[in-house]
């Protein structure tokens, strides 16, 4: 998830991995730090949070045409100083993007060795090896390729030595590294956009591939360190394009990246169907209050179905502008729980504020880490959506909607249910495989959509409505299904787009009559759900995988968002930044 930038040549060092360093920010990252050569001796500076923080404690102008500069994004050891890199042991500097998966056992012998360590990360096993083994091999590349082999997991390296002041060594497994080409000098990067500033000139490294840079050439080496030939490739496209990895919108690229958003929050709080420590017990509840602004208040009424159905525990669910100034009824068993992407909502940030003066437990669920919400609540359970760039948000729900039904399965106390997220990301794949195009058609031709669903699935509707608001400006409402023909049904005429959702089985019957009743006014009906009908009431239908309840809306939501993106696209919106909308609404 972090980065990394290293940069030796004429020009000074540290402006450049800087501003590297920066356009990798949406990579994601809680801390960073470089190492550069100043005065022939390395000096290292790292600060938690962003790289602007960084950037106040450095001399930009300081005479230094040799620096390797990283971002982390914590695995192992929280974010903190003594755990950021570059991290150094004896002549050797390094920073490591990837997990060390043996490093406990390394560490134990190094330490029986003598070598004494300042950090609790899996990478700082690896300057020890690096200078451990200096010593016999005398030779940095047959030191690198020794380490290399006694490494397991995945690993990007950026490595300085201090018998070497003309060149930093590189290489790669598993994670990504580039090298990069510049008139005045040589680049070390984990992805393109970190060097387009400077150069569109890169050479990808390949597995287990050491590479050696200087301010004039660089080499290749295989793993016998045996020089190798690259091929130089050329970057054609924008700094933009480089970020958006082919895709032609941000908002289609977070959709596409929600199998791995879902895969590394399961597995950020869950191993082999247990729950890691990562997950308090929250025992002493009785009573939860969520409260959230947007689609993570719709998060929270998903939520409020699945932590009632499955933990038989009241959940009351406010939005947060609201709950800020109404009466709350809460006691020492209630938990107050604020959902944001950002962590930075103003609204949800009083709101957490009000709970903790009135002295009630909060727990926060937030994407960015060491945000205000996250840093001010009692508890903070992460979402590993990675950094969001469209403004309507899809892979964070999609995360908060994943944490929440792990949160409601922890408060149900029946860890067995965790069979139940098993596999799930295969069905997230073959659902984003669709096409969605036909659906959309028919609601960019109307002024108006629909969306009825009763309970769990009301809630969702109450996304894909908001979906569609947001991105293709289309006038949307969702409706409990049940409720439309209490006044709203008037609106129905010939040709109206309705879509309705059913995932919850016992009631399908009675939201298939709803559908029927405004199918024989005309509706148009788009049919979202998980059990073949016979009866033929619809005009599209969208079939689903048949999956339990808990981890249903996870996927129902895709179709949802996607076709709010195929809407906003024919209808020629500005599909990341619609109009009068902000990512983080810091503002009441
Ligand atoms: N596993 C390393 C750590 O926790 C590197 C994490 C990263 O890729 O940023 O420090």
């Amino acid at each position: 998830m972090c980065g990394i930038v290293g940069y030796v040549g004429k020009e000074r060092a540290l402006p450049r991995v800087l501003s590297g360093l920066k356009f990798l920010e949406y990579r994601g990252y809680d801390s960073a730090g470089v190492a550069y050569l100043f005065n022939d001796e390395v000096k290292i500076t790292k600060e938690v949070g962003r790289i602007s923080s960084l950037e106040k404690l450095i001399d930009l102008d300081a005479d230094s045409y040799m620096a390797i500069g990283h971002t982390r994004w914590a695995t192992h050891g929280e974010p903190s100083v003594s755990n950021s890199h570059p991290h150094r042991i004896g002549k050797f500097t390094v920073v490591h993007n990837g997990i060390i998966e043996n490093y406990l056992s390394l560490k134990e012998d190094l330490k029986k060795k003598g070598i004494k360590f300042l950090s609790s990360t899996d990478t700082e096993v690896i300057p020890a090896l690096l200078d451990y083994y200096y010593k016999s091999e005398k030779d940095i590349l047959k030191t690198i390729k020794k380490v290399i082999g006694i490494l397991e997991g995945s690993f990007a390296l950026g490595i300085i030595c201090d018998d070497d002041k003309e060149n930093i060594y590189a290489v790669r497994r598993g994670s990504p590294l580039i090298l990069a080409l510049d008139k005045m000098g040589m680049f070390i990067a984990s992805d393109v956009p970190a060097i387009l500033c400077y150069t569109n000139k890169y050479i990808l490294l390949e597995q287990n591939e050491i590479a050696k840079i200087n301010k004039n050439s660089y080499q290749v080496y295989d793993q016998n360190l045996k020089e190798i030939k690259k091929e130089v490739k050329t970057f054609e496209g924008s700094q933009d394009a480089a970020m958006l990895n082919g895709y032609e919108h941000y908002m289609l690229k977070e959709i596409h990246e929600e199998e791995k958003v879902y895969l590394d929050t399961l597995n950020y709080y869950v191993s082999d169907n247990s729950f890691k420590e990562t997950m308090p017990e929250f025992k002493k509840y009785n009573n939860i209050h969520i409260v959230a602004c947007g689609s993570a208040y719709y998060v929270g009424c998903i939520a409020k179905n699945l932590i009632e159905n499955y933990a038989n525990i009241p959940v009351y669910v406010e939005v947060a502008s609201e709950y800020r100034y109404k009466k709350n009824f809460y006691d020492s068993n209630t938990l107050v729980i604020i959902i944001s992407q950002s962590g930075e909502t103003a609204d949800s940030l009083e709101a957490l504020r009000r709970a903790k003066n009135d002295g009630i437990d909060t727990l926060a669920i937030v994407n960015v880490v060491l945000s205000s919400i996250a840093r001010e609540a009692k508890y903070t359970l992460y979402v590993k959506a990675g950094p969001e760039i469209a403004v309507a948000t899809t892979k964070a729900f999609l995360a908060q909607t994943t944490l929440m039904a792990l949160l409601a399965v922890r408060l149900s106390r029946k860890n067995e249910l965790l069979k139940e997220f098993v596999g799930v990301e295969k069905y997230i794949n073959e659902i984003l495989s669709r096409n969605y195009l036909d659906y959309a058609k028919e609601i960019a031709k109307s002024n108006d959509t629909f969306f009825i669903g009763r309970l769990v699935d009301y809630a969702l509707c109450l996304e894909g409505s908001l979906k569609l608001k947001e991105t293709a400006y289309i006038n949307s409402v969702a409706f409990q299904a049940g409720e439309l023909k209490h006044g709203t049904i008037s609106l129905i005429t010939k040709g109206t787009p309705v879509i309705g959702i059913c995932t919850c089985h016992e009631i399908a019957p009675k939201t298939i009559s709803n559908l029927k009743e405004v199918a024989a006014r005309g509706a148009k009906i788009i049919y979202i759900t998980s059990e073949e009908v016979e009866d033929n009431f619809y005009d599209k239908l969208i079939i689903l995988p048949k999956l339990a309840d808990l981890v249903m809306p996870i996927i129902t939501v895709i179709p949802l968002q996607l076709i709010a993106y195929e809407v906003a696209k024919l209808k020629g919106c500005d599909i990341d930044k619609p109009r009068n909308l902000a990512k983080s609404v810091t503002v009441e």
